[in-house]
């Protein structure tokens, strides 16, 4: 196995403990888990698709001239269909960003919009949350439509949307169509046939895959479950397994043979449900066999539809025998830990980025840039100054990851994806194909974190401290909270941080302590 780098990509981060030994089978998503999409080729293909569609059913001309960018839209945004604005917000709702179309909105302004600084994440009739990494380039193309609405000297502004002559189009209508448009766009397949004209362009092709599905199937049963149909799945999976990036012939061996199990058709969340009738797919054809399929598991046999239950009973495992790795928090990790129990592995391929802008940056900012001359000044308002300061780094690390800033943080506050990572995804990395670097009998274990347990700005006490003081200080929050703070302490052996909970402080002194609020 390959050694880890501890601050790389090639890490699976651990939110509860898993024992892999004790897995007896792994399940895969295929779009985005499996199927890397090349960024931002992919998304820009989406967008010009979107784009095209809306022009298509009346938009105006001048949205031809918008291109993609991938440095404006960050996933799990939320877009309000009620004033068109675009909201980064943390798990509670309170927001942490704003966008007009491109314009980023100050905080007088945005409290014009949010008096309280808070959205009712709940309304989800008003709030739109864009959480899949196909919502980027529609997170993109509705920055675009209020821009170029709100430019266009034809249209009037006005608070929920645009006039044109007698003629009012609301967000609301526009979200709609947008929406209508991404069905379209799904729907009728056009994406998938524009992917699979140029797989070289859109598509990764990992050497690794074959090796880690292998190695898999060696230990435990392994499937498939994909909301594609069956044609594409297949085109995509031969791509994938059948033939060696450099190579134009194929290896022999028929993708199929990688799984004990393929479903296509899954219809995800409705999966973890009650989910769909249960079809065999006749493979020369691509077509559904008539009635539902009622015999026993059969090898290389491809099923359509069906149910996460239907699974279980054809490969003869129990939910929590079952590690899921998907990469659509909803559809894939939250029904299948929710509903099934499943354990689950969230792939998240822009932790590459977000690691790498993480560790350099974190090196330039952490030593003490607080402006020093500030503080001898005896007038200075101390507090306000380290806020400023705060407030500063925060936004320039912000602006390293991308305009909309980074998918799990805005300077120490949580998004709201990062919170829903954190609660249902037991392990998450940048690629499923990180399982290489860890043998089949590892324990993950629970303790190392990127993003921290605290939402709120942490109370941060620094040097060394005196180990009476802790005490009193962990006795003290027992008493007034019921639980312990948490303690921030740096593993010798280990660059990582290790957070615990503090009810038996070690003479070995900590070097943060954080209040949890
Ligand atoms: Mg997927």
């Amino acid at each position: 196995y390959k050694p880890v780098n501890e601050e790389g990509s090639s890490v699976v981060f651990v939110n509860r403990s898993v024992t892999l030994e004790n897995i007896k089978c792994y399940g895969f998503d295929m779009d985005y888990t499996l199927a890397a999409y090349k960024s931002p080729d992919y998304e820009d293909l989406g967008f010009e698709l979107l784009r095209d569609r809306l022009v298509s059913i009346g938009y105006p001309h001048e949205l031809l001239r918008y291109n993609y960018d991938p440095t404006f839209p960050t996933r799990g945004l939320v877009f309000d269909t009620m004033y068109g604005n675009l909201l980064k917000v943390d798990s509670n709702g309170n927001i942490l960003l704003c966008s007009h179309g491109f314009t980023f909105l100050k905080r007088d302004k945005i409290h014009d919009y949010y008096p309280n600084n808070f959205i009712q994440r709940g309304n989800t009739d008003r709030f739109y949350i864009l959480n899949t990494l196909f919502n980027l380039s529609e997170t993109y193309l509705y920055g675009c439509l209020v821009e170029l609405f709100t430019r266009c000297s034809r249209y009037v502004n006005c608070q929920k949307g645009f006039k044109h002559g007698d003629l009012f189009m609301s967000f609301r209508s526009m979200f709609q169509d947008v929406r209508d448009a991404m069905d379209f766009v799904h729907d009728t397949g056009i994406l998938k046939e524009s992917t699979l004209k140029n797989l070289d362009k859109y598509v990764i092709r990992d050497p690794n895959l074959p090796v880690l599905l292998t190695r898999i199937k060696e230990v435990a049963k392994v499937f498939l479950a994909t909301n594609s149909d069956y044609n594409y799945t297949e085109a995509i999976m031969k791509y994938l397994l059948e033939t060696p990036p450099g190579a134009k012939v194929s290896l022999g061996k028929q993708w199929r043979a990688f799984f004990d199990l393929v479903v296509v058709d899954t219809r995800k969340p409705l999966f973890f449900a009650e989910g769909t009738v249960l079809r065999q797919v006749d493979t020369n054809t691509g077509k559904l066999r008539i009635g539902t399929y009622t015999g026993d598991l059969q090898h290389g046999t491809v099923y359509s539809g069906g149910s996460s239950d239907i699974v279980c009973d054809l490969l003869d495992v129990k939910g929590k025998d079952i590690l899921y790795v998907g990469d659509h928090i909803f559809g894939d990790i939250l029904k299948s830990k929710k509903r099934q129990g499943w354990k689950t592995f969230l792939v998240v391929p822009e932790l590459a980025k977000e690691l790498q802008v993480w560790t350099e940056k974190t090196r330039k900012y952490k030593h003490g840039q607080l402006p020093l001359h500030d503080l001898s000044d005896p007038n200075t308002d101390l507090s306000y100054t380290i806020h400023r300061h705060h407030m500063v780094v925060t936004y320039r690390m912000d602006l390293s990851y991308g305009q909309m800033g980074s998918l799990l943080r805005s300077g120490s506050r949580q998004t709201l994806f990062a919170s829903q990572l954190m609660r249902y995804a037991d392990l998450y990395s940048s690629t499923c194909i990180n399982l290489l670097h860890y043998p089949f009998s590892y324990l993950f274990r629970a303790q190392s974190v990127l993003v921290s347990f605290s939402s709120d700005m942490p109370v941060i006490i620094t040097g060394t401290c005196i180990y009476s003081f802790i005490k009193y200080l962990a006795e003290m929050t027992m008493k007034k909270h019921g639980f312990p703070p948490l303690m921030l302490s740096r593993c010798p052996m280990s660059p990582r941080w290790i957070i615990t909970p503090l009810t038996s402080p070690h003479r070995s002194s900590p070097l943060w302590i954080m209040s949890r609020r």
